[in-house]
């Protein structure tokens, strides 16, 4: 136990010396560090910085968020995916405009009736905006702790109450920030999935699976499960315009355009797929088709093979609320699956 008071001095110690310099970690703005948050869940850091930049400078507080249209929202995040976080954000920032004068409330009942803020979230704005003492578990947490506890088996919430009952013991009553954001910071840097530094490590007098030589087998790997999907999309031209759908308010890619398409399915040719998937979504008949360009794209849960096909319709395919002929220029300003968006680099590269 006597060591156990080691750990939280010597983790915001190494943290102070130790903290990337990012470009969240220069604010103490509530609304930024909420942002930041969000973005960083299921996200790498290098994939976030882009995007956290170019966000601030359209939303740069929340009146701007809840003033915007959801499709400026959604198009602003697009190639983050998980575009739930994105349109919760909005929502959010309407509550708060409406029922917090714009502002961050700085305690665990308000955030409550805030869509998007579960544990992870109110966790992080609170103690990182406002220094308060509230635990947060993300997958960096999570690693590191397991692995300070010797707890074995795969790092799944299951182990949550321990987790937290740990780190009820180790957390401090101030620098919650640079505590909460050394225990993250240290599992990102030093107590990496593989190959952990142990040697490099401030607490690891403290860790029971180092202790033990087991630090490489806790949290058990994951297997992962990559499905593979091969689909076809149309891009059907007329006049200098293409013709884009608009997908369900729920579900996969909710709300994002696309081009009309879908799974080839077993003992179909890409052909005979496209031309089923445009009688089956738009009931048109295709009269000519030519494959353009295939593109990869690796998801979360699967990778797709995407064909884009140049279709021709025997008639005109026909505009209303979910479906729209747009101009190459005008494609852009849609937001869209990332498979979906290469097809367009593709499209305006090509003109
Ligand atoms: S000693 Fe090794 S396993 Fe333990 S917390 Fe530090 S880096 Fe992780």
């Amino acid at each position: 136990m006597a060591k156990r008071n080691n750990f939280t001095p010597a983790l915001i110690s190494w943290y102070r010396k130790n903290a990337r310099d990012l470009p969240w970690r220069r604010t103490g703005d509530p609304y930024k560090i909420w942002i930041s948050e969000v973005m960083l869940q299921q996200t790498t850091v290098n994939a976030v910085i882009p995007y956290y930049g170019r966000w601030l400078k359209s939303f740069p507080d929340v009146q701007t968020v809840a003033r915007a249209p959801l499709q400026k929202i959604l198009r602003t995040w697009q190639g983050l995916g998980y575009y739930q976080r994105a349109r919760n954000i909005h929502k959010a920032a309407k509550v708060l405009v409406k029922e917090f004068a714009g502002q961050i409330p700085s305690n665990q009942e308000a955030m409550r009736r805030l869509p998007g803020f579960g544990p992870y979230t109110r966790g992080a704005v609170l103690s990182i905006a406002f220094n308060q003492r509230e635990p947060i578990i993300d997958a960096n947490v999570r690693r590191v702790v397991m692995r300070q506890l010797a707890l074995e088996g795969q790092a799944t919430p299951t182990h949550d109450p321990e987790i937290l009952k740990f780190l009820d013991q180790v957390m401090p009553m101030k620098n919650m920030s640079f505590f909460n954001q050394g225990l993250m910071e240290l599992g990102a840097l030093i107590c990496r999935p593989r190959q952990p530094l142990c040697l490099a490590c401030p607490v690891k007098e403290t860790c029971v699976a180092y202790s033990k030589g087991i630090q490489e087998i806790i949290p058990t790997p994951k297997k992962s499960i990559v499905k593979d999907i091969h689909a076809v999309v149309a891009v059907i031209e007329k006049n200098g315009k293409i013709f884009l759908q608009r997908r369900p308010p729920n579900g996969l890619f909710a709300d994002l355009w696309e081009f009309p398409g879908g799974k080839i399915e077993e003992g179909e040719s890409p052909r005979q797929a496209i031309i089923r998937e445009v009688r089956e979504e738009l009931g048109q008949d295709v009269v000519a088709a030519k494959h353009l360009v295939t593109v990869q794209h690796l998801y979360t849960q699967f990778r797709v093979k995407l064909e884009a096909w140049q279709c021709q319709l025997k008639t005109d395919a026909v505009e209303d609320g979910t479906h729209k002929w747009l101009r190459l220029d005008q494609l852009r300003k849609y937001p869209m699956p990332s498979g979906s968006a290469r097809i367009v680099d593709h499209l305006t590269l090509d003109n």
